[in-house]
C-alpha cells in the first residue's frame, strides 16, 4: 500500500521522511504568536499511528529532551507507522514564570488554566488555553491510535523514569475535575466491558513494555478533561510517564529515552529487544509526599532514586533558617522504593519531598535478566 504525505501544522512530510512545524492557535494582545511545536516522522511502511507529548506542564520540560533525543534515533525511511512528537505542548508555561518549586509553571500564564483539565478544548467561547487543547486534538490527537504523555520531577525533584498508567475501572465510573468554567464531559459513551478490558489490556501492555523498574496501576474513575482520560473514552491508548527532573541531564534521561524506544519496539513500528532493568514490579499504591511546612529541606543521606526506605525511616527535615528549629521530620509512610526526591532547600508547604511506590501492594513483578 502506498502511504500518503501528512499535511498538518503548515508542512507536508512525503512517506518516510520527517518534518518540523508549529500548530498554529492564535496571538496575544502584543500580537506574540501562539504556536505549538511539532514533529512528524511519516514512516515509509504502515504501522500505528502515535502521538508523543511531553510539557502539558511546562515546569516538566525533561520529557522534551527525552523525546527529541529518541526520535534523533529514528530513522523515518525504517519506521513502520507514524509519530506525531509535541515536545512543548505548553510553550508559555515552559518559557515564564516560576517559584521556589521550579523555574517555568504548572500552568499557562496567559490565562493560568492547566492544560491537562480543559481536554478535548473547546474553540467558540474557550479560554486561550482550551483553544490550545482543541488545536491539539483536532489537528493531532485525533488522528492517533496511541499516546504517550510525558511529565517529570519539576524543578525541585529528580525522578527516575515510572510508568503510571490509569485503567478504566470495572463499573466504567467517570468523575470530571475540571478548573472552574472550562472544558466538558466529552463523549463517554462507548465504555462497554469489551471496550474495557481490550483498552485495559492494551494499556497494561504499553505499561510492562516502557521497561520502568517501577509501575504505579491505577484503575480509579477517569478523568476526562485530562488529556489522558479522554483519550481512555475516545478510543486512543493512552499512558501517562514520568521521568527527569531538576531540570539537569543526568542518567535518567537516557533511560527515559530507552524507555521511549521501548514503547514504539512494543508497537512494531522500530526493530530491536527491549531494553529492561533487571526487574520490574507493578504497585497500586505510590505515594506522592508533600511537606506540612515551608523552611529549609536537608535531606538525609543514602536517599537516592531507587534507594529502598523502610515505613518511618527518616528521608530529611525541614528547618527554620533563621532558628534551626526543625519544623518536620519528613519520614517515609510506607516500606518502599524512591522514585523521585527532592533537590531544591528551599521548599514551601505543599512542596515536593519524594515519590514513594509502596513496595507492600505489589500486584505483579517480572524478573528479566
Ligand atoms: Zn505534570
Amino acid at each position: 500500500m502506498t502511504r500518503e504525505t501528512i499535511n498538518v501544522a503548515g508542512i507536508s512530510v512525503e512517506p518516510g521522511q520527517r518534518g518540523y512545524g508549529y500548530l498554529h492557535v492564535g496571538y496575544l494582545a502584543a500580537r506574540t504568536e501562539v504556536r505549538i511545536p511539532l514533529q512528524v516522522l511519516n514512516g515509509a511502511a504502515d504501522g500505528p499511528v502515535v502521538c508523543l507529548e511531553a510539557t502539558l506542564h511546562g515546569w516538566e520540560p525533561m520529557g522534551a529532551e527525552i523525546l527529541r533525543r529518541a526520535l534523533q534515533r529514528i530513522d523515518p525511511a525504517q519506521l513502520r507507522g507514524t509519530i506525531y512528537c509535541l515536545p512543548l505542548a505548553n510553550p508559555f508555561s515552559v518559557e515564564f514564570g516560576g517559584s521556589v518549586e521550579s523555574t517555568g509553571t504548572r500552568v499557562n500564564p496567559a490565562d493560568l488554566l492547566d492544560l491537562n483539565r480543559v481536554w478535548p478544548g473547546k474553540i467558540v467561547n474557550g479560554w486561550l488555553t482550551e483553544q490550545m487543547a482543541y488545536v491539539i486534538w483536532s489537528e493531532v490527537l485525533s488522528r492517533c491510535q496511541y499516546l504517550v504523555d510525558y511529565h517529570d520531577g519539576t524543578g525541585a525533584c529528580d525522578e527516575l523514569p515510572v510508568a503510571f498508567p490509569h485503567a478504566i475501572p470495572e463499573d466504567a465510573a467517570i468523575e470530571s475535575s475540571l478548573a472552574d468554567g472550562v472544558g466538558g464531559l466529552g463523549g463517554a459513551t462507548r465504555l462497554t466491558p469489551e471496550y474495557i478490558a481490550d483498552m485495559n489490556a492494551k494499556i497494561r501492555g504499553m505499561a510492562e513494555a516502557f521497561g520502568s523498574s517501577v509501575i504505579w496501576w491505577r484503575q480509579t474513575p477517569v478523568n476526562p478533561a485530562m488529556i489522558s482520560g479522554h483519550c481512555l473514552v475516545s478510543g486512543i491508548v493512552p499512558l501517562v510517564v514520568e521521568a527527569g527532573g531538576g531540570g539537569q541531564i543526568d542518567f535518567t534521561i537516557e533511560q527515559g529515552v530507552e524507555c521511549t524506544l521501548n514503547i514504539l519496539k512494543h508497537l512494531g513500528m522500530i526493530d530491536g529487544d527491549l531494553v529492561l532493568p533487571k526487574r520490574q514490579i507493578m504497585v497500586e499504591r505510590y505515594i506522592v509526599y508533600r511537606s506540612l511546612h515551608g523552611g529549609f529541606y536537608l535531606q538525609e543521606d543514602g536517599i537516592v532514586l531507587g534507594a529502598e526506605v523502610r515505613q518511618g525511616q527518616l528521608l530529611g527535615r525541614v528547618i527554620d533558617p533563621l532558628t534551626s528549629e526543625v519544623l518536620e521530620e519528613c519520614r517515609a509512610p510506607v516500606n518502599g522504593i524512591i522514585i523521585s526526591r527532592r533537590l531544591k532547600m528551599p521548599i514551601n508547604p505543599g512542596g515536593y519531598i519524594a515519590h514513594i511506590a509502596d513496595v507492600d501492594s505489589m500486584i505483579w513483578s517480572r524478573d528479566n535478566s
